[in-house]
Order: C-alpha cells, then structure tokens, then sequence
C-alpha cells in the first residue's frame, strides 16, 4: 500500500529533463482552499505526476488523481462520500505571458524560480473536479423528492421503479423460486 506523501516542492524543469514519475498522497486536510469550496476534508489524495519533455520541446507534467471527499448532499446539506477523479496536463511555463503560446491541450502551470508547489498544483485540479452539485440516492436521504417540491427545478429526476426496496426483495424470492423449481 502507499504511503509516501507527495513531496510539497519540487524543482520541475529537472524532473522534466529526467522523465521523472512521482506518485504519492497529499493529505486532504492541508488543502484550505479545497476546504473552502467543498467543506472539511478528511482522507488523502492520491496522484501519480510524470514529468516530461514534448516533441516541441515544451516540458510537460501528466497528472491523476484520485481522492473520496466528503461533499454536502444538495438537497438535505448532510455529508456525503463523493469519489472524485482527474486527468490533466500541464505545460510549464515561467512567465504568465507565455500562457497563450501552449495548445489548448495543455493548462498552463507558472514556475518560479525554478520552484513548484505541488501542493498548489494538486489542489486547483482537485477544485476544478469537484461535481456542480451532489444529491444522495432517494432512499437514502433525509429529505424525500416530494418536499422539495416546491422547488422543483425542471424535474428531469425521474423516480426509477428499481428504487424501491421491495423491487429486490421481489426479485430475489422469485429467482430463489425457479431455483426451488429445478
Ligand atoms: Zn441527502
């Protein structure tokens, strides 16, 4: 299992150079930011960084990242686990003014100095992942569909027949039948 952290400050242009790979965890809790946006966090993120150089000569950093945050369900505010997942790729660059000479394909992230804060870098992709809105399955919120229903907001949430309990329990008396029948 991993448990190395992810270091905080790296020197990214020699990374670059080295094709180096960094995987590690960034715990959730140190991300103010995130926790501005999202709420208190617990738990780590993980990420995996490969560093590079394109064929233009652009140094490059390929990044993944996995974490489980705890966002409030829209409808009843309770918490709730919410997995979140990201692929990005960065084009180094050490003057704001060079943001517009990268493709599209590429975010562009500022180097000072030589320096980055991965941390940082972690963090703006996790806040650009993070889902619009999060609502618990039906059964399982506080707040029932039908008292919010003065607010309802286009109501595209079509209520599936399967989300009813007993929809299983049918299903598994009358598989457990024809086995019965054999
Ligand atoms: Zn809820």
């Amino acid at each position: 299992m991993l448990t190395s952290l992810l270091p905080s400050r790296v020197e990214p242009y020699k990374l670059a150079a080295r094709h180096e790979r960094l995987e590690g965890l960034v715990p959730l809790n140190q991300l103010a930011r995130l926790a501005e946006e999202a709420g208190d966090q617990t738990g780590d993120c993980h990420v995996v960084l490969e560093f590079g150089v394109d064929a233009q000569g652009r140094r490059e950093i390929r990044g993944h990242l996995q974490a489980t945050l705890s966002l409030a369900c829209r409808r009843c505010l309770e918490p709730m686990p919410q997995p979140v997942e990201s692929r990005f790729l960065l084009g180094m660059i050490s003057d704001e003014a060079l943001a517009d000479e990268l493709p599209a394909s590429h975010e562009p992230v500022l180097v000072e100095n030589e320096q980055l804060d991965l941390l940082t870098v972690v963090e703006d992709e996790l806040i650009l992942s993070l889902p619009q809105v999060v609502y618990h399955d039906e059964k399982e919120c506080r707040v029932s569909p039908e008292q919010l229903v003065s607010k309802a907001e286009g109501s595209d949430e079509k209520a599936a027949p399967n989300d009813n309990p007993f929809a299983v329990l049918n299903a598994l008396k009358s598989s457990g039948a024809l086995k019965g029948k054999k």
